[in-house]
């Protein structure tokens, strides 16, 4: 491995800054004329089976993250395309991420003696809070105050020091470097840590071990995946492994879209979004993500906040449970087919960076109720009701065992409860819980 300055020509080892002295950015690169990618075939699946390609360090701290599975995808028959699914929930954490932490924690073991910090909106975090107990050093967490719930017991449950601080991750940044100055720590924040970013562009390796796709659609905050998925395919050019690379897809939330903004050359807001790990207002990476996406020939797409539930179901019925961060490139993909953007023989990648057991519960629910379930918590914010009486006052051509068993749902999530007996009838009511979520449904 070697980092050097291109404009200067001064070297770095041990900690390496994301820009030199001389304010250019600093990139890692290897000889690439010794990589002999036969090789790789014969270890095991995971980031470090491309060693040749990693920082050097002396102990490896893994769970054999990364070799996750890709598989065609039910949704590419009935848009007459190839669809894959890259599955990011299956690491060791539920995300990407663990690629990431893997490698910046096993390179910056020897720096780290009081501990390591992260700057994060959530996966980073539970990963590194999972991977510093594993090489029993402390991990401090500066998170801002809203987190996915998921992600926030992950970083409880492995004993993780938690810093909340600021609205967006963007704030958290400057504070847990402010941290690591005072207190001696390894910073493994990925707009900053360069190593880190090694590890996560073992992705782009498995995808051409696995397919070689033609496009890729990857979810975008800080920029720092879509930065590092095209540095893994630009060293397999470098080796000589491809001979063109694949498009890369940007895809962000019209609430905050500062990257796909810049690429698409359009006005776009910086505001807060429901994927939360796509809230990221100002992002470190941009400029190198905006580079990427350009020189890959790829595009961005802009999707809404309701399209992240349409982009969660379709998920789900291939059996993947993402989080809304990670569902944005469904409907990207979707708007992308309309467009005509793609050819029949294409081979589209889509990358499921996070799984959706760690994001927030609420807005999980609220994604639920829908319909039926609707109208009932409406009639019951009106009076309590009976079961017969709402059926009656719903008149709709349904059974009414179907009305039973949707209050039933609703009980078990809280949202109703059994507000009195007469005879016997049941007066059903909208729990506190019940009548937040209606309110915030027609806020
Ligand atoms: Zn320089």
């Amino acid at each position: 491995m070697e980092v050097k300055c291109p404009r200067c020509g001064r070297t770095y080892s041990k900690v390496i800054p994301p820009k030199c002295v001389c304010g250019e950015e600093l990139e890692i690169t290897y000889d690439y004329s010794i990589v002999d990618v036969k090789r790789w075939s014969g270890r095991n699946r995971g980031v470090w089976r491309y060693k040749e390609l990693l920082p050097d360090v002396r102990k490896v701290i893994s769970m054999r993250e990364g070799g996750t599975p890709l598989f065609k995808a039910k949704l590419g028959e009935e848009l007459n395309l190839n669809i894959f699914i890259k599955d990011e929930t299956r690491n060791p954490t539920g995300s990407f991420k663990d690629r990431f932490v893997t490698v910046a924690v096993s390179y910056g073991l020897p720096y780290a003696e009081n501990g390591f910090i992260v700057a994060s909106d959530g996966n980073s975090a539970a990963s590194l809070a999972a991977y510093a107990a594993r090489a029993n050093r402390d991990a401090f967490l500066v998170v801002p105050k809203k987190v996915d719930k998921g992600k926030l017991i992950q970083m409880i449950a492995f004993g993780g020091k938690i810093i909340r601080y600021g609205e967006s991750v963007d704030d958290a940044i400057p504070y847990a470097k402010e941290l690591a100055k005072l207190n001696g720590l390894y910073d493994i924040t990925s707009s900053s840590n360069l190593i880190g970013l090694e590890g996560q562009k073992t992705l782009a390796f498995e995808l051409w071990e696995d397919l070689m796709p033609t496009h890729i659609l990857v979810p975008t905050g800080s920029g720092s995946n879509l930065y590092s998925i095209y540095k893994g395919f630009r060293e397999l050019l470098e080796i000589g492994a491809i001979e063109e690379m694949p498009r890369l897809v940007a895809v962000q939330t019209e609430r905050c879209s500062p990257i796909a903004s810049e690429i698409l050359d359009i006005s776009g807001k910086t505001e807060f979004t429901k994927a939360l790990a796509l809230y990221v207002r100002e992002p470190i990476n941009k400029e190198r993500a905006v580079r990427a996406v350009r020189e890959s020939g790829g595009t961005a797409v802009i999707v809404n906040e309701e399209e992240l539930d349409l982009g969660e179901k379709a998920l789900a019925k291939e059996g993947v449970f993402a989080e809304y961060a990670s569902a944005v490139v469904v409907p990207a993909l979707f708007k992308l087919k309309e467009d005509g953007y793609f050819e029949k023989d294409d081979k589209i990648a889509l990358v499921i960076t996070g799984s959706g057991l760690k994001s927030v519960y609420e807005e999980r629910e609220r994604s639920m109720i829908t319909g039926t379930k609707l109208e009932i918590l409406r009639i019951l914010r009106d009076s309590p009701s009976y079961g017969y009486e709402i059926w009656e006052k719903l008149a709709k051509p349904m059974k009414y065992q179907a009305v039973y068993q949707h209050i039933k749902e609703l009980q078990a999530l809280g949202l109703v409860e059994e507000a009195y007996k007469r005879g016997r009838r049941i007066y059903y009511k909208l729990s506190s819980k019940g009548l937040r979520l209606l309110e915030n449904i027609e806020e």
